[in-house]
């Protein structure tokens, strides 16, 4: 650990002056290091790393969305991925006449109150489904364990062929050496080597 104090530095990537970060760092050098990983390049791809005092009271980072958002900065909504800016508006002298409509939350960002609130109510509903998905699961397949589910979206849908499966489970049934996968709409994939023991316990007729 340095004992040097940490300081706040904008670091630009060349090419893309949309992406910026700001990265708390005791040097130069590091606040380069660490503003390339933030944003996913190289040491060499960063065009500018300067200092950027107006934010060191924000040590150790990071600085809250709503004060970069207030400087001009613009983000992706995490609802819709739209570009998120400030759209406030102020009087000749910088009070806030009317409040912008994005919201901040925790570490994400939304274009607005309505984005955030569709965005709760669809994680909301994908929990649900990857619980009905386990719940379908040991119902055909009594005695068996869920590894792990995957439901893409908000609902419980069949995969498309060619595409990924959309609603998936991994399971493991009594005596099973490996996982087995159950895809929604589709069926049950059991490994070879417990297919014979798959079929005896759940295929009988
Ligand atoms: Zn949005």
């Amino acid at each position: 650990m340095s004992d040097k104090p940490i300081k706040a530095y904008k670091v630009d990537l060349e090419s893309h002056d949309a992406f910026s970060c700001i990265v708390f760092a005791s040097n130069s050098a590091s606040a380069r290091r660490a503003g390339a990983s933030e944003l996913d390049a190289c040491w060499e791809d960063v065009e500018l790393c300067r200092r950027a005092p107006a934010y060191d009271q924000y040590a150790p980072g990071p600085v809250p969305y709503g004060v970069l958002i207030a400087d001009g900065w613009w983000f992706e909504c995490h609802g819709c991925t739209q570009t998120v800016i400030d759209d406030s508006t102020h009087d000749a002298d910088g009070a806030v006449l009317q409040e912008g409509t994005y919201v901040v939350r925790a570490q994400h960002v939304f274009c607005s109150q309505e984005c955030l609130a569709r965005h709760d109510a669809s994680a909301r509903m994908n929990v649900a489904a990857q619980a009905a998905l386990i719940e379908l699961v040991e119902t055909k397949f009594p005695g068996s364990k869920i590894d792990s589910v995957y439901v893409y979206g908000d609902k419980l849908e069949a995969s498309e062929t060619g595409l990924g499966a959309l609603s998936i489970a991994y399971f493991t049934f009594p005596g099973a050496q490996g996982l087995a996968e159950y895809r929604f709409g589709d069926g049950a994939y059991v490994s070879r080597m417990d297919l014979e023991l798959f079929e005896s316990r759940y295929c009988a007729a």
